[in-house]
């Protein structure tokens, strides 16, 4: 039976004492086998100020806490920016980085993601690397080409020592906060591909994670979880609360693991 990774990514939204919160409500619900290491990896993506409230609520067990992005310099005049230096120090292991909303809305190009993505690595940091077309590419037949040209301007600045730190997010951007989920056979093709591209680049010592994300939820989790090269789940609005984020990974466990 396969690992599930079960990755809540919490946007603008979340104060530090309700990401504390969603925290006790956690630990009260994951203790038991279900819920062993070996079953499931539980990570945790708040806004950066409420990442020490949630760092230090944490449950035990397979749970972990990242931050949303993080820039690719170390210090300096960069007004807003927080370092992939800082994000490790506070005590994440992990950040996303690629997210379509910093690329769609904050405007960050394939080269941006590939320099945060080099940095992140170098720090330490276990990675996310978001990825995915917009509706429009989809319509006109180039997801495959957009994924590709994402997926390997990325690849060429991870360290090869690093790419066992690497894990792959495809998120349709018109599926992300819509309600509407690509089909599981859409997304088995694409996280098949994404896969493939990058045994390619590493090898199969590193061998990488690929997630679905975009409007995941109790209801479709089962069948999306259930096709063979999707690992897991990046979640956007079901991850805000514990019944509707932990739904999603029991709801696989009951339809296909007993
Ligand atoms: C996301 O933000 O990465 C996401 C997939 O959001 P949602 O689940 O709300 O579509």
């Amino acid at each position: 039976m396969k690992k599930i990774y079960l990755y809540g990514n919490w946007k603008m939204n979340m104060l530090p004492e309700e990401g504390e919160e969603f925290c006790r409500s956690l630990a009260d619900r994951i203790s038991g086998r279900l819920y062993g290491s070996d079953c499931v990896d539980i990570c945790l993506f708040p806004p950066f100020l409420a990442i020490p409230a949630v760092l230090k609520a944490l449950p035990a067990g397979p749970v972990s806490a990242g931050a949303q992005d993080g820039y690719f310099e170390d210090r300096g005049a960069f007004t807003g920016a927080v370092s992939m230096a800082m994000v490790r120090s506070v005590g994440c292991s992990h950040v996303l980085v690629g997210h379509s909303e910093r690329r769609h809305i904050f405007g960050e190009t394939n080269e941006v993601v590939a320099r945060k993505l080099e940095k992140a690595l170098n720090s330490g940091l276990k990675t996310v690397l978001c990825f995915g077309e917009t509706l429009e590419e989809r319509e006109g037949g180039k997801t495959i080409q957009v994924v590709q040209d994402q997926l390997l301007s990325a690849f060429q600045s991870v360290p090869e020592v690093r790419a066992r730190d690497l894990v792959l997010a495809y998120e349709p951007v018109w599926a992300i906060g819509t309600g509407k989920n690509a089909s599981p056979d859409d997304a088995q093709e694409v996280c098949a591909f994404a896969a493939k591209l990058a045994l390619e680049a590493f090898g199969s010592g590193s061998l990488i994670p690929v997630l679905y994300g975009g409007s995941v939820k109790d209801s479709n989790a089962a069948e999306l979880l259930s096709r063979q090269d999707i690992h897991g789940a990046l979640v956007g609005g079901a991850s805000l609360k514990v019944d509707s984020f932990l739904a999603i990974y029991e709801n696989y466990r009951k339809a296909f693991a007993g």
